[in-house]
């Protein structure tokens, strides 16, 4: 027996050696602590089904699955010292409810038996249940500055749309006066008719065009960028609307003063 071995030693390259284990080193020291041991036979897994689940924060409908040898005969699931199902056939798993097993920090283990009659048991996993409510909150911190953001835009955008109203800077365009459309362009009001520069804080709607706030009479409209050639139109048809306007006041007093006067005069 140890003359047999001998030979066999005297074979081996001893020189490789030490170059063989500070490569060994070096590939251990390169992964993880963990690594370093040997996997284990039996491993739990934590599975949502439907919840909430928010790093070691869990609610709702889960599931307990092993992962271990293919000579399992027998599973127990436990959730502390809770029996939650003894299985004795694959599939090894069992579905819970956190909510059936109390608030706070919880160990789930699985102990299983294998053909070749040696007993197994996982490492456990440690998990907090918690409310539903915290579920629900989480989900809130997330959708929540989304709808802040939303109405702060909306907020900011009606209240540039009104500091012309509220500061009192907003003077009257006279009929026909021409005027600058600025960057955006012209359109022309469907409520009064007048043409108007669009805003920058105007509301886009894509396709639509923009929702935009009139100069001159105050309403929303969705309005489309109108072209030079419609603008000069709204423009003459301003110009028309205002000489009448300003020629018949102040031509009707004194005509009619002049037959007031005229049936006293005999
Ligand atoms: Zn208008």
């Amino acid at each position: 027996m140890l003359n047999a071995s001998l030979p066999t030693l005297r074979h081996r390259p001893f020189g490789l050696w030490p170059l063989v284990l500070i490569a060994a080193s070096l590939l251990l020291g390169a992964l993880p602590a963990g690594a370093q041991t040997p996997a284990p036979e039996l491993v739990l897994y934590v599975r949502r089904n439907m919840g909430y689940g928010g790093g070691s924060q869990i609610q709702g409908s889960f599931r307990m699955e092993v992962e271990g040898p293919a000579n399992l005969t027998a599973v127990t699931f436990k959730i502390d010292t809770t029996v939650v199902d003894t299985l004795t056939a694959a599939p090894f798993r069992v579905d819970f409810q956190t909510d059936d097993y109390g608030l706070g920090w919880h160990a789930m283990t699985a102990e299983a038996q294998t053909a070749d009659g040696r007993t197994l048991v996982s490492a456990p996993r440690r998990f907090e249940f918690v409310d539903a409510s915290v579920g629900n909150s989480a989900a809130l911190r997330i959708v929540g500055p989304l709808f802040g953001i939303i109405l702060g835009v909306m907020a900011v955008v009606f209240v540039l749309s009104m500091l012309p109203t509220w500061t009192g800077r907003r003077k009257p365009v006279p009929l026909g006066a021409p005027r600058d459309y600025g960057v955006l362009g012209g359109t022309i009001c469907p409520k009064c008719g007048r043409p108007f520069p669009l805003h920058l804080w105007s509301i886009n709607i894509s396709f639509a065009g923009k929702y935009d706030r009139c100069d001159h009479c105050g309403k929303w409209n969705l309005v489309r960028r109108a072209s030079p050639e419609a603008l000069r139109a709204a423009e003459a048809a301003e110009l028309r609307q205002a000489r009448p306007a300003a020629a018949a006041p102040p031509a009707a007093p004194p005509l009619e003063k002049e037959i007031d006067d005229s049936r006293y005069v005999e």
